[in-house]
Order: structure tokens, then C-alpha cells, then sequence
């Protein structure tokens, strides 16, 4: 006997589209097939069933400048659920006077009350040579991708060529996985320098103050290192034509290169700085032109940029108050209670990606980067019951006041959507019912990934 009988969805994956019955026993997916039978049923006819969205770049509860961001692991999580993720990867926070296993241990006591599963990415900050042994203590905890920044010198997360170098060579020898933050801060600064306090106080100048110029250079300077040591590369929230093609170069030439984007640079482009609200909006990479966003779909279509992430680093209106500045301004876009609707909606109903490619880029494409399939991404027997029922005919409007991230801001406000999540299941386990979630705090567990 079944515990759950999903009846008559389409059930999708990335390469077919089926209407089926779906059974679940002991929170993994135990039968695909029709007629099939349990006292617990979900009447799933005329909608989608989709393996749960990964989100492998969220920021719950970081600390940025005097700021943190206003989700913590359970406020973020219930988000991420009703919005249709069921895993999300975030990071640990780095301190030069803690190793990165110390780290990952700190985080994994603040992310106790996720309600979905999760792990961690090592943020690397403050690391010296010598101390090799950490990343490999870090694997064996099932940590197996390691996050470095080329920008961001003064908040301590900037690594340099000879920490970059000498870190890729352990990693490639682990197997593990190097994630890159990619501007060319030299550039940013030197640009900036050129610039007055008038310059400063205009908004619309931070994308001027961090073009797609810095993206291209960081990438290049990172991929070589890649090539140098073999080492596989991932680089986060690409902005840019110009990264999609650097990334293109790198790949070409046999560097183990991937690249994921994020709803924002799919859909939003820095005219948005203009407005009344464009403080708002503040993020880097800046947001770009329509130009990127169109050659940023294509890549997503065609697999140079493997999935779709958040970025999820939500601050209040009140956090983001504008200062004169927008140096001044805690930087990120609240993301996971949006981005699979927002997907469907522009990607699938708009003809820019299948069915199937949605399935792909929001949720398989990520498991197997990072170590996750095919127990999460996949819909597949004794997979994890990691599923979202998905209603493509639902019309709504977003409007922040109706979400449960914890900010007063979208940046998809008044957007009109097509497609909602209706049921979220996590190892078999409806969490979020009706659009309403009903998980407890703390049922999310830590993911131990693999090599
Ligand atoms: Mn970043
Ligand atoms: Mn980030």
C-alpha cells in the first residue's frame, strides 16, 4: 500500500511529459503508472507535477555591513516552499579566525529551523596556504563546493591570484567543486574613482560603476586557473552577454566551466535604477540591457548556462533607505517565493523554453552540479518525494503584502503571472497545501552531498 497517490497529473521531467498516477511511499517516489490506489489521494488532473525547484544560491540570515538579510532559514524556507523549492543550498560565512570546517559547523546550527532540505556551499574568506586540509575535512562533511569572491576587498571576501590558484589545485584533487562571485574589482574601482559625489548620488550610475567589462575580466581570470589546475569551475548570477561568452571561450577549450543566471537579469534590466524606487532594486551584479537578457535566455535554452537560481538576499524598504548613495546600499533581490512562476510564466508560456527545459534549469540541472542527484531533481523510483503540483491555468497579480518572504518589497511588483504552485511535497510530505504552508519548523534536514 501507498502513503500518497498523486492521480492524473502531467507528470514532467526534463525530457518527457506524461499524465500518470505518482506513488510515494516512505517519503521517496515508489510508482509511476496508471491506476494506481492508496487511502491518500491528491486529485492532480489538469496540472503539472515537477520535481521540486533547487536553489543552490540563497543568503538566509547574512550579515551585510550593519545590515542582515530579513529572511532567517525558517522564514525563507516556508518562502521557498510555497514558492516550489524544496531544496536550497546557501553558504557559510567566512572569518579569517575560523577554519571553513568551523564555518560550515556555525551554519549549520543557524539553518536548524529550515523547513525544507539543505546545504551549504563553503564560503571561503580569510583562507591561507597551508591549510589544505580544510577543504578536505569540509568533503567529508559533505560539503563539496567551495565559494570565492573577486570582489568585495573590504568586506574581507576579495581572494586574490595566489589564494584562487592554490585553492583550485586542492579542489581539483577532491574532485570538489569552485563557485566564483565574478567582478573584476581593479576595474570597479578604477571606474569609481572617476567618479563625484553627484556621480555617487545618482542610482542609475551603479550599473555604470560595474559593467559587464568587470564580469568578462573575472571570468577569464578565473577559468584560466580552472584550465591551470583542472579544477571545475561554476560561476554564479551571470548578468551578461559578455560573461555568457566568456564562459562560451572557456567551455570551448575543455575548461570545466558552468554558469547558472537568476530571474532578475532574465527580466529586469537597469532602467529600473531611474525610478523613484531604484534604490530598491540595488544588486550585483547590476542589473543590465535587453540585449543581455536575451542572450541569457538563449544560453539557458541551448545549456551554456545550466539552471536558474535566486539569489535570495531580501532586505526591507527601511534596510535599503536611501542614503545619498548607492554605495550606501545593502546589496540583493528577494527571489524564492517567485522565480518557478515567474519561469513558467516567461519562459514557458512566453515559447523561450519547453516544459521540459523549465524542469531542467530549475531544479535537474542544479542536483547534478552540485552533488544532489539523482536522490533530489529527479522524478525517478526511490528518488526523494521532493515534488511540486503546479496549476498553469491560476492568474494572479504579485504583490509583496501577499508573500511570505519576509520583505515589503518585490521586484515583480504588480507583474501579472500565469501559473502557481497549488501543492508542495518534500520527502513525501505535503508542506504546502492550497498555497498555504502547513510544515513545521526544523523537518528540513542538512543534505549531505557527494563528490
Ligand atoms: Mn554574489
Ligand atoms: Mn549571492
Amino acid at each position: 500500500m501507498y502513503d500518497l497517490v498523486i492521480k492524473g497529473g502531467t507528470v514532467v521531467t526534463s525530457t518527457d511529459s506524461v499524465k500518470t498516477d505518482l506513488a510515494v511511499k516512505n517519503g521517496r517516489i515508489s510508482a509511476i503508472g496508471d491506476d494506481l490506489t492508496s487511502e491518500s489521494v491528491i486529485d492532480a488532473r489538469e496540472k503539472l507535477i515537477m520535481p521540486g525547484c533547487i536553489d543552490s544560491h540563497t543568503h538566509m540570515s547574512l550579515p551585510v555591513g550593519i545590515n542582515c538579510s530579513s529572511d532567517d532559514f525558517y522564514t525563507g524556507t516556508v518562502a521557498a516552499a510555497c514558492g516550489g523549492i524544496t531544496s536550497i543550498i546557501d553558504f557559510s560565512v567566512g572569518d579569517p579566525a575560523r577554519s571553513i570546517p568551523e564555518d560550515i559547523r556555525l551554519r549549520m546550527k543557524e539553518a536548524r529551523d529550515s523547513v525544507i532540505d539543505y546545504s551549504f556551499h563553503g564560503e571561503v574568506l580569510g583562507w591561507k596556504l597551508g591549510h589544505e586540509e580544510e577543504f578536505r575535512e569540509a568533503v567529508e562533511m559533505g560539503i563539496t563546493s567551495f565559494k570565492f569572491y573577486t570582489s568585495y576587498a573590504a568586506s574581507g571576501r576579495r581572494s586574490d591570484s595566489g589564494i584562487l590558484y592554490n585553492a583550485f589545485k586542492e579542489i581539483a584533487r577532491l574532485g570538489a567543486v569552485a563557485i566564483v562571485h565574478a567582478e573584476d574589482e581593479n576595474l570597479i574601482e578604477s571606474i569609481l574613482s572617476g567618479m563625484s559625489e553627484q556621480d555617487l548620488g545618482r542610482m542609475e550610475n551603479l550599473a555604470v560603476s560595474r559593467p559587464d567589462l568587470c564580469e568578462g575580466s573575472a571570468i577569464d581570470q578565473v577559468a584560466f586557473y580552472a584550465e591551470q589546475t583542472g579544477a571545475r569551475l561554476h560561476i554564479v548570477h551571470v548578468s551578461s552577454a559578455l560573461g555568457v561568452d566568456r564562459i562560451g571561450f572557456a567551455a570551448e577549450r575543455g575548461v570545466l566551466v558552468s554558469g547558472e543566471t537568476c530571474p532578475q537579469y532574465l527580466l529586469l534590466t537597469r532602467d529600473v535604477y531611474k525610478g523613484s524606487q531604484g534604490h530598491f532594486f540595488s544588486a550585483s551584479p547590476a542589473l543590465r540591457e535587453s540585449v543581455d537578457q536575451d542572450v541569457l535566455w538563449d544560453a539557458l535554452k541551448y545549456g551554456l548556462i545550466g539552471f536558474v537560481v535566486t539569489d535570495h538576499c531580501p532586505f526591507t524598504k527601511q534596510q535599503k533607505e536611501w542614503k545619498g548613495s548607492f554605495l550606501n546600499l545593502p546589496y540583493g533581490l528577494p527571489g524564492v517565493e517567485t522565480m518557478l512562476s515567474l519561469l513558467y510564466s516567461e519562459g514557458v508560456e512566453k515559447g523561450r523554453l519547453s516544459i521540459n527545459d523549465l524542469v531542467r534549469i530549475s531544479s535537474e540541472h542544479c542536483a547534478r552540479t552540485f552533488g544532489l542527484y539523482p536522490q533530489k531533481g529527479s522524478i525517478s523510483i526511490g528518488a526523494d518525494a521532493d515534488l511540486v503540483i503546479f496549476d498553469p491555468k491560476v492568474k494572479w497579480v504579485i504583490r509583496a503584502g501577499d508573500l511570505h518572504m519576509n520583505t515589503d518589497f518585490s521586484p515583480y511588483e504588480g507583474r501579472e503571472i500565469n501559473g502557481k504552485v497549488e501543492h508542495t511535497l518534500s520527502r513525501g510530505e505535503v508542506i504546502v497545501k492550497n498555497g498555504s504552508f502547513c510544515g513545521n519548523a526544523g523537518r528540513g534536514h542538512f543534505i549531505a552531498r557527494k563528490i
